[in-house]
């Protein structure tokens, strides 16, 4: 039998036997995960164990049935969705917090580094000056921060406390039409309901109308709904497209409303020099935020919101005094243990309590690479999707749906003799995945179904733009010229 008590010094050998483990699974020489589920359902499966078998024997599982049968996210070919694998160092910056500073708080070295880490993005991606940060687990809930804080701000300006009365009067949140759904969930739980969000119209770049948004905002001041806050994308998530942020920046203050900027993903372009003016007005935002997860390479589960005033913050989130907590910290002593305080309370600023170590996460990614390393990895992606661009116009059977702004390129294969283009290129994406080098995702744009990769992941390098080109040219001759289209 074993028991529940945790040993201790067992780790040394236990990581190099899952590191091999690990190594070998990133070669991507085992079958797709669906291959063989009968085989890896049996071994993984069955009831609850009644006994334990060890931790030996579980790591065994883990390196033959589990990490094999894992995801196809991690590979160089994979460019689907806003997605990639960690960087190791960054696992092993995540691995590290796990250990040894299971949560955030606490004067630790760790967390420390929560709120260095934020500092440098912060001058990285040239936010104005004394904006403040807090981790959460993504850009979903990063997105329900900040607009929290815009939710205060707009009602403690009519003499509500939303946080703690609810909202009074019906809210309005301006969205590009071509916004992620999380603002949509976070009007939801924020209580100012998912119809709240109005779809600004995009031009043909997938960019953000000013006058039309300038015109919603004047039809809704004589209806009296309040303005919560205008969302702008830098780097939309179908087509990377980067609003004009600079003008609406500037109609955001003259309506006195809050301007909220998405760049979970694509906030890192501002490293690229080809494409930093697009970025012009970011510094007139009230809250960004922004995804180590996606471009940064970091592991799952780290998104950063940032706002000009963290105070609105702790009035937006505060769980106010609880009687489990009381004493723990002294406030009015001098700190001789790492116990003593919470350090920033982070779990005010935000949704979660419990809550990993994350900064030393990005805090590794850049000691280890640095600003130049990440502007060399963003200026590589965002060329890559220049390049296939140029691929895509200088091929008859292929068409460019939207110029890239960032690293995503929209297109799609084109036949004359085809009269449901969608259901043809739906069916070369499929293909495209049962081989399984190549492996974008798809998205509708004005009805037509493109093809789009993104190129964010770290080990994604230039021979995937060929590879994807000729895959497509390749299965759109055979999927054409069969006789069934
Ligand atoms: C990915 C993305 C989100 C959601 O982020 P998660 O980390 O997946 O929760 C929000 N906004 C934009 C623009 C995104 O690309």
């Amino acid at each position: 039998m074993h028991e529940e008590r945790a040993e201790i010094g067992k780790l040394t050998k236990r990581l190099n036997q899952l590191g091999e483990y690990l190594d070998r699974f990133l070669q991507f020489e085992h079958p797709d995960a669906v291959q063989q589920a009968n085989e890896w359902r049996a071994a993984l499966g069955g009831g609850l164990p009644e006994e334990g078998c060890g931790a030996d024997r579980v790591i065994e599982l883990m390196g033959e049935h589990l990490i094999p049968n894992g995801s196809q996210i991690p590979k160089p070919g994979c460019t689907s969705f806003i997605t990639t694998g960690g960087t190791s160092i960054g696992l092993l910056a995540s691995l590290s917090g796990a250990v040894a500073s299971p949560q955030r708080l606490g004067m630790t070295a760790f967390n420390f580094l929560e709120e260095l880490s934020l500092q440098w993005m912060a001058e990285m991606f040239e936010l104005p000056d004394g904006m403040k940060g807090v981790y959460s687990s993504g850009g979903s809930v990063a997105n329900l921060v900040c607009l929290g804080a815009a939710r205060q701000w707009a009602f403690e300006g009519i003499g509500v406390d939303p946080a703690a009365e609810g909202v009074s009067v019906p809210g309005r949140i301006y969205a590009s039409a071509s916004s992620h759904h999380t603002i949509h969930r976070a009007a939801a739980v924020l209580g100012l309901g998912r119809r709240s969000v109005v779809a600004i119209p995009v031009d043909s770049r997938g960019r953000m109308s000013v006058e039309a948004l300038r015109n919603q905002l004047l039809k809704d001041k004589e209806k009296q709904l309040l303005p919560v806050a205008i969302v702008a994308n830098a780097g939309s998530t179908s087509t990377g497209a980067i609003d004009p942020l600079q003008r609406i920046g500037e109609i955001a203050r003259e309506f006195n409303v809050w301007f909220h900027v998405d760049g979970a993903y694509g906030l890192p372009g501002i490293l690229d020099p080809v494409v930093r003016p697009l970025f012009k007005g970011v510094e007139l935002a009230d809250s960004v935020i922004v995804d180590p997860h996606k471009w940064l390479g970091a592991p799952v589960g780290i998104g950063a919101s940032y706002v000009k005033d963290r105070d609105l913050l702790q009035r937006a989130f505060t769980q106010e005094e609880a009687d489990y907590l009381e004493g723990s910290c002294p406030e009015d002593e001098p700190i001789k243990s790492s116990m003593d305080s919470l350090g920033i309370p982070y779990s005010d600023f935000g949704l979660e309590l419990s809550a990993p170590s994350r900064g030393a996460v990005v805090w590794a990614m850049l000691k280890e690479i640095g600003r130049e390393g990440m502007r060399a990895r963003v200026c590589r992606h965002n060329a890559m999707a220049k390049a296939l661009a140029e691929l895509v116009r200088e091929h008859a059977n292929l068409e460019l749906l939207q110029e890239p702004s960032l690293s995503i390129c929209c297109f799609r294969y084109v036949h004359e003799n085809c009269d449901d283009l969608n259901v043809l290129n739906r069916r070369i994406h499929r293909e495209l995945i049962r081989r399984g080098t190549s492996l974008p995702s798809t998205a509708l744009l004005d009805g037509k179904l493109a093809i789009r990769p993104c190129f964010i992941g770290a080990r994604t390098d230039w021979q995937q733009v060929d590879n994807l080109v000729s895959q497509v040219i390749d299965i759109g001759r055979q999927l054409s010229t069969a006789v069934d289209l």
